[in-house]
């Protein structure tokens, strides 16, 4: 909970271009939603849905991508003014995915741990410098407590180091690592109302500079380019319940690869303009904000984190090569909402317990499925925002 989940939006989605990502996600809302029923909504798990703004008249082909058994609800016109009046008017069409929402993947991290310290588990801290495999694992450990570890079994999930502990058995895993960031604020104007569900701006986008601040942009090499078209994905929500005050803005539009840093603040990818640039982003689709573009927020917390991925946006979860060895990597910008159904997927395989029919496509597995795999490598949309 430490690291990159310690930087996670949090927010849940069973809207993917695919369906397996669709029933992966499916599967791990439904274990949230029991466990929300378990815990007394420890994890003040919200439901509000995603609401996808385009200013796009024709949709048909965004609607074909999207997978049967997806509750969704469509609006146009007068009836997007009517019931999301936040978006700005050039809005021509919105699709509400009604499966999402927000969690505290904190809390629920916490409640997770008391349920296995009553199972008898044991939390030992320390870094992991050293497997050696012969005869189950022996690990080398440095921490205050404990030197070594001897294990039947192990599973590499060290997030963005999955290749760190990968080498240590002489492996590589197919994953490279691109830093996202984000900002949360203090809506001191009251701009976002507390009720608005978590909402993108699907569209491309030339941000909205005076010609005196083009002109200087354009003519600085390095940022050049925030003149120009940037993707879609612009995203926004309320933070903190009825009664908060901070709203949380994203866009992940980086696509420049990290080696990652134990100590985020000394990755090169953070940018110091990033608080400037997603409010103009934000603004573009929700006028309210746009106050804050003349005058930025006093109080607010620029972070980020490292999106650890595959190129085809589809986690690993399953056998590494090494016998004993497993891993949950590559969970992307979907980590924390598909960790429970990643956590039960990954003690199926350790305990050779029944297997769910997507458990041979999130594992390594798929490279050995060309048909799969060109379909991966040529779809239009691989789910990331
Ligand atoms: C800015 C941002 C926003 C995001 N928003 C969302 C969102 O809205 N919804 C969502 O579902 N997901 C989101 N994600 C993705 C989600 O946060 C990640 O997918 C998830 O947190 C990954 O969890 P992890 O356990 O694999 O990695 P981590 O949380 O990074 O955990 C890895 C752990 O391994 C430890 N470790 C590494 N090496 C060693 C070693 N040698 N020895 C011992 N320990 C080691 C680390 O210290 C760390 O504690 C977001 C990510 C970012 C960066």
């Amino acid at each position: 909970m430490s690291y990159t989940s310690a930087q996670s939006g949090d927010n849940y989605r069973n809207w993917w271009p695919h369906p397996v990502m669709t029933a992966f996600t499916n599967d791990s809302i439904d274990e949230l939603d029991r466990f929300a029923h378990d815990s007394g909504d420890v994890f003040r798990m919200t439901r509000g849905g995603y609401v996808l703004a385009t200013r796009r008249t024709n949709i048909g082909e965004f609607t074909a991508s999207l997978q049967p058994g997806i509750d969704i609800v469509f609006h146009e016109g007068k009836a997007i003014r009517e019931r999301f009046p936040a978006l700005s008017t050039d809005i021509q069409n919105v699709v509400h995915i009604r499966r999402g929402g927000d969690i505290s993947g904190q809390q629920l991290g916490t409640w997770m741990l008391e349920q296995v310290r009553a199972k008898g588990g044991r939390l030992l801290r320390g870094a992991v410098t050293e497997i050696d495999p012969r005869d189950g694992f022996v690990l080398s450990i440095a921490a205050n407590d404990v030197t070594t570890v001897a294990a039947g079994a192990i599973v590499n999930a060290a997030g963005p180091f999955v290749n760190h502990i990968a080498a240590m058995l002489g492996e590589e895993l197919p994953v490279h690592n691109v830093f996202q960031q984000k900002v949360a604020f203090e809506d001191r104007l009251g701009a976002i109302d507390r009720d608005m569900p978590f909402s993108i701006d699907l569209d491309e986008k030339t941000l909205d500079w005076s010609d005196e601040e083009r002109e200087l942009l354009a003519d600085d090499p390095d940022l050049a380019w925030l003149t120009g078209s940037l993707p879609g994905g612009t995203h926004c929500r309320p933070e903190g319940g009825p009664k908060g005050r901070w709203v949380k803005l994203g866009w992940a539009y980086n696509e420049t690869l990290s080696d990652p840093q134990e100590d985020l603040a000394n990755e090169p990818a953070s940018d110091p303009q990033f608080p400037e640039i997603v409010m103009r982003g934000a603004a573009a689709f929700l006028p309210a904000l746009a106050p804050y573009v003349r005058e930025p927020p006093t109080r607010y917390s620029h972070y980020g984190g490292y999106y650890t991925m595959t190129d085809e946006n589809w986690p690993l979860i399953g056998p590494m090569t090494t016998p004993g060895a497993f891993m949950v990597a590559a969970l992307s910008g979907f980590g924390s909402m598909s960790a429970c159904a990643a956590g039960k997927l990954c003690a199926a395989r350790v305990t050779g317990s029944a297997l769910p029919d997507y458990a041979e496509a999130l594992s390594r597995g798929r490279y050995d499925d060309e048909s799969l795999m060109s379909a991966l490598r040529s779809a239009s949309s691989k789910g990331l925002l």
